[in-house]
C-alpha cells in the first residue's frame, strides 16, 4: 500500500478496485487473491457466472440465478439480456433474445423496460442505463461482502465492438452504482492478460485467436503479443450465434419427444418454454462434462410432468451444423487478418460455450499441431474459458488501480488500442562473402510481423562455418504459405484404414469429412531488397555475429553488427521510408 501520501495518490489510495466481466448472458467478478492469483469470486449464491438479469416481485429485487428463475412465472417483470443496449437507440437493436422476458422498448434517445418494480401495481418505466447500475450495484455488493471492504472502483471488460456511446453509457452507469471505471478492457485482451499473467508463463511473441462464444453472440479476434504489447489484429462478430443455438436444439429434441407421447407441443405456451429454456441449457451444459444427461421438468404441458435422458453423441450430431458455424467464425477472422491457421500459436477459448468439447475437437483439427487449443477438453493446463474475462480485468486492475487517471490513460492506450506495427518481418541473411552466388542465404526474421512500435531486437548469429569476411544483410521478409500438393497416388489403400481408429463414442458422423489428400503446408519467407548490408571483416571460424536491430514508431531503422567478442563493430540507420510499410489498426 502507499506510504503517507502527499495528495498526488490520495485517490488512488482510497480505491478498491475489482475486475467484472459483463455480459448479456452472465456476469463475474474477480479479484487478485493475497497469494497474487486472479480468482473469480462466488456471489452469495455461490454463484461466479452470475446470470445478467433483474426480476422484481411486489417491490423486491432479486438478481443473478434467483431471477433467472422467474422468467418462468414472472417473465414480465424480469430483465434479462440488456447489456448491449446500452447506449444504443431502440432502431438500432435486436430485441429476439428479450422474447421471453420484459420487451425493450423506445424511450426519448435510449431504450427501456416497463416493470413493476415497487409494490405498485403500475409499471415504471426504467431505463437500460438504470438496470445496468442495479445490475452493477449488486455485483459491487457481493464483492464487497466477500471483500469485507467495500469495492469503489473496477476495470470491466467490453466487447471490441462496443462504441464510444456504449463505452460512455456504461462509465456513467457504473458510476451511479458507486463504481469508478478506472479503464474499460477488451475481452479478448482480458482473456490473453488471463493467460499471459500465470507465473510459469514465459512471454514470448505469438499470435493469438480468442474465441469468446457466449450466451448470445460470439465474437472472435487476432491478437498479435509482441514483446508483451496486445495488438488486435482483425475481429469478426456474430450477433445471433452464441450458447442459445445449442440450447434450441436441446429444447426441439426434447418437445419432438414430448409430442410424440403426448400430442401437445410444449413450446406454445410461453411457461412451458421457458422452463424447457432453463432446464434445455442445464442439460447442455451437462454434456460438457458427462457422456449422458438427464431432464426433468413437472408440468411441463397441460400437467405433465417430463423426464428423459440424452446422450452426447446423440447432441453433437444434432448439433454438428451450429458447431461448425462456431468453427466458421474462427477460420474467417484467422482470414481477414491475413494470416493463415499455420500462422496462429494459440487459440483461447473463452466464454460459457466454449466448455462445448466437440467444437474444441473440431478447431483441434482445424489448426496444425503446433497451435494449442486453450480449452478444457484440449488442454489440461486451460484456464475455465468463463472465468477468464473477469480474471484478465482484475488483473489488469491490480497493475493501475494505484495510477493516477492520467497515468493510466498513458500507460494502458498503446497496450490495447491500435500501436504502429510491422507489416513485414524484418530480418538477416548472413552471406559469406567467398559464397558469390549467395547460395546458402537463409532469412532470419529478427522482428517478426506485426511487432508493435519501437521495438529493438538484438540476436547472434553462427557464421557460415569458414569463417572470414561476412556479409549481413537485412531485409524484409515476407510471409507466405508454401502448398505442396501431394503427389497423386494410387487411391485403393485410403478409405479402409482411418476409420476404425479414434473411434471414440461421439465420432460416427464426422469420419467422412477427413478423406481429402493432405497437403503439406509451410511459412517460407520471400525475402526483398536488402534495407541494409554490413560487412564484418576476418571473422573467426565458428564464431558468432551480433545484430541489432532498432526500429522506431516512425520506422526509422537504427542497425548495429559486430563480432561476438571483437572490438567495435558496424553502424548503419535507414530512413522511414525504405523500411516496412507501417500498418496501423
Ligand atoms: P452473451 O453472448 O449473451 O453476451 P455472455 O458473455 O454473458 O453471453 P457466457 O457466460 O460467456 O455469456 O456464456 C453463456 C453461455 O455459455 C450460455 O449459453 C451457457 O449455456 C453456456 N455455457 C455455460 N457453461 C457451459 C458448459 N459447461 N457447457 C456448455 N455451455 C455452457
Ligand atoms: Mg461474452
Amino acid at each position: 500500500m502507499s506510504d503517507e501520501t502527499n495528495g498526488v495518490t490520495a485517490d488512488a489510495a482510497e480505491r478498491f478496485a475489482i475486475g467484472i466481466s459483463f455480459g448479456n448472458s452472465n456476469s463475474s467478478i474477480a479479484r487478485i487473491s493475497p497469494e497474487g492469483k486472479a480468482e473469480v469470486i462466488a456471489n452469495e449464491e455461490g454463484d461466479r457466472q452470475i446470470p445478467s438479469v433483474l426480476s422484481y416481485i411486489e417491490g423486491e429485487e432479486y438478481h443473478g440465478t434467483q431471477a433467472k428463475a422467474q422468467l418462468v412465472r414472472n417473465s414480465k417483470n424480469t430483465v434479462a439480456y440488456f447489456r448491449d443496449f446500452l447506449g444504443k437507440d431502440f432502431k438500432s437493436i435486436d430485441p429476439t433474445a428479450c422474447h421471453q422476458s420484459a420487451h425493450p422498448q423506445e424511450s426519448g434517445s435510449t431504450v427501456a423496460f416497463s416493470i413493476c418494480d415497487t409494490t405498485s401495481e403500475e409499471p415504471n418505466t426504467v431505463t437500460v442505463s438504470e438496470i445496468t447500475t442495479r445490475h452493477l450495484r449488486r455485483l459491487k455488493q457481493s464483492a464487497s461482502d466477500f471483500l469485507g471492504k467495500p469495492v469503489n472502483a473496477a476495470v470491466i471488460t467490453v466487447p471490441t465492438s462496443f462504441t464510444d456511446a456504449q463505452r460512455e453509457a456504461l462509465i456513467a452507469s457504473a458510476k451511479e452504482a458507486g463504481i469508478e471505471v478506472l479503464q474499460l478492457i477488451h475481452e479478448p485482451v482480458a482473456a490473453v492478460l488471463a493467460y499471459d499473467a500465470r507465473p510459469e508463463v514465459v512471454i514470448t511473441d505469438k499470435l493469438v485467436v480468442v474465441a469468446d462464444l457466449g450466451g448470445t453472440r460470439s465474437d472472435v479476434a487476432v491478437i498479435a503479443s509482441r514483446g508483451g504489447m496486445y495488438t488486435i489484429l482483425a475481429t469478426a462478430h456474430d450477433y445471433e450465434l452464441g450458447g442459445a443455438n445449442l440450447d434450441q436444439i436441446v429444447i426441439d429434441h426434447f418437445a419432438k419427444e414430448f409430442i410424440k407421447k403426448h400430442k401437445t407441443d410444449p413450446r406454445e405456451n410461453p411457461r412451458g418454454l421457458a422452463k424447457l429454456k432453463l432446464e434445455g441449457e442445464a442439460t447442455k451444459k451437462a454434456l460438457s462434462l458427462s457422456t449422458n444427461a438427464s431432464i426433468s421438468i413437472e408440468s411441463l404441458a397441460d400437467g405433465i410432468d417430463f423426464g428423459s435422458t440424452i446422450n452426447r453423441t446423440r447432441y453433437e450430431l444434432l448439433a454438428n451444423k451450429v458447431f461448425a458455424q462456431f468453427t466458421g467464425l474462427i477460420e474467417q477472422v484467422v482470414k481477414k487478418a491475413e494470416l493463415d491457421v499455420l500462422d496462429i500459436d494459440e487459440v483461447i477459448l473463452s466464454g460459457g460455450t466454449s466448455h462445448t468439447p466437440k467444437i474444441a475437437q473440431m478447431l483441434q483439427n482445424i489448426f496444425p499441431e503446433t497451435t494449442k487449443i486453450l480449452a478444457p477438453a484440449t488442454s489440461s493446463t486451460a484456464i475455465n474459458p468463463s472465468d477468464l474475462a473477469a480474471r484478465g480485468a482484475a488483473i489488469q486492475a491490480s497493475l493501475i488501480q494505484e495510477f493516477d487517471k492520467e497515468d493510466i490513460e498513458q500507460s494502458i492506450h498503446p497496450m490495447v488500442t491500435s500501436t504502429p506495427h510491422l507489416r513485414n518481418a524484418i530480418g538477416v541473411q548472413l552471406v559469406s562473402t567467398s559464397d558469390a552466388e549467395d547460395s546458402g542465404a537463409v532469412f532470419k526474421p529478427l522482428l517478426n510481423t506485426e511487432t508493435a512500435l519501437p521495438a529493438r531486437r538484438t540476436a547472434q548469429y553462427e557464421v557460415p562455418k569458414e569463417g572470414g569476411d561476412v556479409l549481413i544483410r537485412v531485409c524484409e521478409g515476407i510471409r507466405e504459405v508454401k502448398v505442396t500438393k501431394p503427389e497423386p497416388k494410387p487411391k485403393e489403400e485410403k478409405p479402409e484404414k482411418k476409420e476404425d481408429e479414434e473411434d471414440e463414442d461421439d465420432n460416427d458422423f464426422d469420419s467422412d469429412e477427413e478423406e481429402e489428400e493432405e497437403e503439406i503446408r509451410e511459412v517460407i519467407w520471400k525475402v526483398s531488397k536488402p534495407i541494409a548490408e554490413f560487412a564484418i571483416k576476418d571473422v573467426k571460424a565458428g564464431n558468432k555475429v551480433e545484430v541489432m536491430i532498432n526500429v522506431n514508431a516512425d520506422l526509422g531503422v537504427q542497425l548495429t553488427a559486430r563480432e561476438v567478442g571483437g572490438k567495435g563493430g558496424v553502424r548503419g540507420a535507414v530512413e522511414a521510408p525504405k523500411a516496412a510499410e507501417n500498418g496501423s489498426v
